[in-house]
């Protein structure tokens, strides 16, 4: 899919406007979601211009997809809630309500957070 630059994800990557920045390394920028689900709501987003999962799973390089997880452990890690358990969440497409356009993993705890599937 044509990666759309202007996405509000690809704004912050370039520092056009201001985000709740809690990690960031050559792989992964991670900040605080705007509009938290839980006590802890952090998105962690790849550097690259990766539209959705699909996209990022099959074309950024094991590198780019090793050290994007490698980020995202370390801020659930970073964050305080390995111990008590979070999930991680990503949508896809129309179906899961995909908002922004660039490929991004929600890291949701602090809380009790229910059966996602039964
Ligand atoms: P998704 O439905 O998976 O695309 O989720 C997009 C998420 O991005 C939502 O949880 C929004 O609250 C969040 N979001 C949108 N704009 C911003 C922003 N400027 N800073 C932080 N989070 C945002």
């Amino acid at each position: 899919m044509i990666y759309d630059r202007s996405n509000i994800f690809a704004r912050i990557l370039r520092g056009e406007i201001p985000c709740k920045k809690v990690y960031e390394d050559p792989y992964a920028l991670a900040f605080h979601d705007i509009n938290p689900q839980a006590p802890t709501h952090i998105l962690v987003i790849p550097k690259g211009p990766f539209t959705s999962f699909a996209d990022f799973s099959s074309q950024a390089t094991i590198e780019e997809i090793a050290g994007f997880v490698r980020a995202a452990g370390l801020v659930a890690r970073q964050a305080g809630v390995e111990d008590s358990g979070y999930r991680l969440l990503a949508n896809h497409g129309p179906d899961s309500h995909q908002e922004v356009p660039h490929f991004h993993i929600h890291i949701v705890g602090g809380k009790p957070l229910g059966k996602l599937l039964a």
